[in-house]
């Protein structure tokens, strides 16, 4: 038995056995005087593989989210693709092996398409890579990674991205453990979303785990144990039982509303990030949608999310979700979520840096592509749109000029809408100081917890070190709150909270002491905070 800590990101315990994601060795050699015709059979071989791969990754995939979906669509008419073929065999007829022309011609289109002068075809590199990477790997005769094992499984990797995910049926992962990470990267979003545990930022001491065994892990405490011996295991048994006895008392409060004794009603809304996630909301009895993050739309993405791909998310989140209201908040990208074609500089100091609503205000085609999007996909439920990172109230005034100009295109086209409420999201101190003012341009706010704190203690969110000094709860974060709170009500607009401190109990008499009007949570926390607000004064 071995213990490990790491930061706990997600407060559930899980029992299960280990299941490593390996990334395999795909170095190939240059070998020549080889037969062509021999080699020419086994990339054909390989090809035909490769697309059969691709078209069962399609349909697995699809049935969760048909947009990540597609990308296995592009790959198989690019494996297809005649100019990367011909580069292929052409090499082999020069007596070179397979494997090498392969990854020749691989490298050379992925260098062709980098360095473009469209970022769109830049995007095309990766998948080329990807291409390439299969082939190699089907000519070396390794098997795509299948989750063979039957039951569940604690997934290990290094990084967890959006892409490896997919791969797995997500009723098989129990949990999930990575070297890198923090509380607030994706892999931990999308652990509390799906209600898992998860530890993050093992570092050096992820090596330590082996490929085989069984773990326990605490996604409150950071604990990792290798092979628990008996008397860890019972308790973590015990933890298990109280886990499910809690869920069935959560259970009494499906479909009520969320109302204390003295008759403030509150909104329990989820806070999620992908088309799949939709689900989650009705099955967790959400209210509302209280932040959709879109970034995560592009971060899923191999290149620019089209305004049709765009559309037709938020089209089916609204349909899936209807009648709930759902807050789609504008991408939110750079600082700790960045995604290869924006290319954006390394930067001192991201979290300060060019991110968000500044990226948005600074390329408005790209924003008014979003824009377009949301607006077509507004006639299919209820939306409204969140606008991240303000902290100028010219920011506004901007984004509400850029709305006109979008609307009033779409009225020209004949593309029924509905009403929108325009919020913006108070995650900066600037934005809580001058809330007075942007409360009298704005539907509504919602305040996002995890920047503030950062912003207001100079604590980085992501920054392992100093996470004891990120708090939430601290009384210049609270008196923030209330003062934009105060400063909403006073303009007769709605306030809710979407950082993470919104489903903190501890934090609870203070929200329903300043009339909070809606708390978004991750959506298996739902229940458990409607209990919390029901049973108070
Ligand atoms: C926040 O900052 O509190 C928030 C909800 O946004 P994100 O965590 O996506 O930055
Ligand atoms: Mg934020």
């Amino acid at each position: 038995m071995k213990t490990l800590r790491g930061i706990g990101a997600s407060d559930h315990v899980a029992v299960e056995r280990i299941y490593f994601l390996e990334k395999v060795n795909l170095d190939v050699k240059e070998i020549n005087g080889c037969n062509p015709s021999e080699e020419l059979v086994k990339y054909k071989n390989a090809n035909n593989i490769a697309l059969h791969e691709l078209k069962d990754l399609f349909i697995k995939t699809s049935e969760v989210d048909l947009e990540t979906a597609q990308v296995f669509d592009i790959h198989q008419m690019m494996l297809e693709d005649l100019d990367y073929v011909e580069g292929v065999e052409s090499i082999i007829e020069k007596g070179k092996n397979v494997e090498f022309a392969v990854k020749t011609t691989g490298d050379k289109f992925q260098t062709l398409f980098a360095t473009m002068d469209d970022e769109l075809l830049n995007a095309r590199a990766y998948d080329v890579k990807d291409i390439t990477s299969r082939l190699i790997r089907i000519l070396k005769g390794i098997k795509e990674e299948e989750v063979s094992i039957n039951g569940r499984f604690i997934l290990i990797s290094e990084d967890l991205l959006p892409s490896d995910i997919v791969r797995f049926d997500h009723k098989q992962i129990a949990g999930f453990v990575t070297k890198y990470g923090s509380k607030t990267s994706h892999a931990a979003i999308l652990a509390r979303t799906l209600n898992l545990p998860i530890v993050v930022n093992l570092k050096d001491r992820f090596d330590e785990i082996p490929h085989l065994g069984m773990m326990a892990l605490n996604g409150l405490t950071g604990e990792v144990v290798i092979n628990p011996n008996q008397y860890i295991l019972d308790i973590y048994a015990k933890k298990l039982q109280e886990e499910k006895e809690l869920q069935v008392e959560f259970e009494k409060y499906r479909n009520k509303s969320a109302i204390t004794k003295s008759g403030h009603h509150v909104l329990v809304a989820a806070n999620i990030g992908s088309l799949s996630d939709a689900d989650l909301v009705i099955e967790n009895d959400a209210d509302a949608v209280g932040l959709f993050r879109s970034e995560f739309v592009y971060l899923e993405s191999k290149e620019y999310p089209s305004e049709e791909k765009q559309f037709s998310i938020y089209k089916q989140v609204l349909q899936k979700c209807s009648p709930r209201n759902v807050v789609i908040r504008t991408l939110d990208i750079g600082a700790d979520k960045t995604c290869d074609y924006f290319h954006l500089d390394k930067e001192e100091n991201p979290a300060l840096g060019y991110r968000a609503i500044r990226i948005c205000l600074k390329e408005p085609e790209l924003f008014k592509t979003q824009l377009r999007a949301l607006y077509r996909a507004s006639y299919y439920g209820n939306l409204s749109i969140m606008f991240p990172m303000i902290t100028h109230t010219e920011q506004v005034a901007m984004i509400l000029e850029i709305i006109e100009e979008v609307k009033s295109q779409l009225i020209l086209e004949g593309v029924p809408m509905n009403p929108v409420e325009i919020g913006i999201m108070i995650e900066t101190p600037a934005a809580v100081m001058i809330s007075d003012k942007l409360a009298g341009m704005v539907d509504f706010f919602s305040i996002g917890t995890n920047d503030l704190t950062q912003y207001t203690l100079a604590v980085d969110r992501m920054n392992s070190k100093i996470e004891d000094l990120f708090d939430s709860g601290h009384e210049s974060v609270l008196r923030m709150i209330a003062l934009a709170t105060k400063n909403a009500h006073e303009k007769n607009i709605w306030v809710g909270i979407c950082g993470e401190s919104a489903s903190d109990l501890a934090l609870l008499p203070f929200y329903l002491d300043i009339h909070i009007d809606e708390l978004s949570v991750s959506p298996g926390k739902v229940l458990k905070l409607k209990k919390a607000i029901i049973e108070s004064h």
